[in-house]
């Protein structure tokens, strides 16, 4: 079958939700993939934000193989050897005091709301309790977690969603204090919003969300799962906020490409929250997954992933602010790290996104009007120069 039969195979019979390219990947090789035909593509999606290691960095395929060969699935009726290590190596990463690791991070979200509503619970005895989310976030497509996303378009044909959350604007901290009142149980934002369009939290925002959910004892629950594990330059994004969340939501590279997620507690709101037979999962956490967590944790510390992200990041935003200089339909850049996003105006994202595809780079959008950029971690200067060599072809034909 060549490329085009191997797609109108696809679609013969998968429920048509996903507009995909046109192209069908094989395999891949450091920071590229290469289609059925042979074409190679710089990949600067990394399957959005899952594959900081690129693929098949050294000693991670090892690892996960080593686990099939012992054991993959046993559910969490026991313990496993990975279990062991896992929780350990991401509360070291946070500075946490409990993790439950769920198998995506809509679930990790689940997770994070009913131990929100259980702290209420716990408190004052009244479950029901009221959740504060933002607009033009992203947290999920289950119902719960659909419930606390800010997008109109995505939640209109599922309504009646779940009750009691109320939106404010990301920030604004005074559009938060007017929706918190007596029945809120907690905030959930984004660190860093991403499909909403790359917007980083203020300083200010993040700060004032601390101090209000610290006066009304209400739980601060930050959705870490696209912009955690290394890819702001911290561990956490909002490690670079002195600011510590309640409850942490955690997935995307968590694993590095297999499904894995993981709600994150401090002390106090998991002496207060989800106790036994509250909560639970088949699948969360088994050892294999547990183990490509485990290698993912010890390749960042030996090989200093996060350092790389520090030191290589102002580069590439260097050289996306030059291209929002020379270019009059790139408006702006936003972002941290390697989680960056340019502003397009005047044509659409999409037709950028596909003409680097043709050009062989692997871009992908937020938002209407966003062109984001979160490669593997592990780009050098010379792919990031490459980068802009095939954007700046695919901007100058506009
Ligand atoms: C991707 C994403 C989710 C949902 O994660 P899934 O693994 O697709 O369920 C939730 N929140 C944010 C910020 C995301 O980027």
């Amino acid at each position: 079958m060549n490329m085009q039969e191997q797609m109108n195979r696809a679609e013969e019979s998968i429920l048509h939700t996903y507009n995909r390219f046109p192209v069908v990947f094989e395999r891949g090789e450091g920071v590229y993939l290469y289609d059925t035909e042979g074409r190679k593509y710089l990949d600067f999606a990394a399957g959005i934000a899952v594959n900081s290691l690129g693929y098949h960095y050294p000693g991670y395929d090892e690892a996960l193989k080593d686990q099939i060969d012992r054991l993959t699935h046993i559910s969490n009726l026991y313990y496993s050897v990975p279990l062991a290590e896992a929780g350990r190596k991401v509360l070291n990463a946070s500075g946490m005091s409990r993790v439950f690791f769920t198998n995506s991070g809509t679930e990790a979200i689940e997770g994070a709301i009913k131990a929100a509503r259980k702290y209420a619970y716990q408190k004052t005895g009244h479950a029901g309790f009221e959740i504060v989310a933002m607009n033009e976030s992203f947290h999920g497509r289950s119902i719960g977690a659909l419930s606390v996303t800010g997008n109109e378009h995505y939640r209109e044909p599922f309504e009646p969603l779940m009750g009691g959350v109320r939106f404010a604007d990301f920030n604004d901290l005074e559009s938060v204090k007017a929706q918190v009142n007596d029945k809120t149980c907690a905030v959930i934002c984004e660190t860093v919003q991403g499909e909403g369009g790359i917007h980083p939290a203020s300083k200010e925002f993040l700060q004032g969300l601390r101090a209000l959910c610290d006066e009304k004892d209400i739980l601060l629950i930050l959705d870490e799962i696209q912009c955690g594990m290394g890819r702001t330059g911290h561990y956490f994004a909002w490690q670079a906020y002195g600011v510590q969340p309640d409850i942490m939501t955690c997935a995307k590279a968590l694993g590095c490409g297999v499904p894995v997620g993981a709600f994150v507690l401090n002390e106090k709101a998991a002496a207060m929250s989800l106790a036994p037979g509250d909560h639970g999962t088949t699948y969360g956490g088994n050892p294999f997954v547990l183990a490509a967590v485990n290698k993912v944790f010890d390749i960042y510390e030996k090989d200093g992933i996060i350092n790389h992200v520090q030191e290589t990041a102002p580069y590439l935003e260097e050289r996306l602010d030059d291209l929002a200089h020379r270019y009059s339909c790139v408006k702006g850049r936003r972002g941290m790290g390697f989680m960056q996003g340019l502003v397009i105006e005047g044509r659409t994202v999409s037709s950028v996104v596909k003409a680097s595809l043709d050009k062989g780079l692997l871009v992908i959008s937020a938002g209407s009007d966003v062109l984001r950029l979160v490669p593997p971690l592990i780009i050098t200067k010379e792919h990031i120069d490459e980068m802009v060599r095939i954007l700046e072809e695919c901007l100058d034909e506009a």
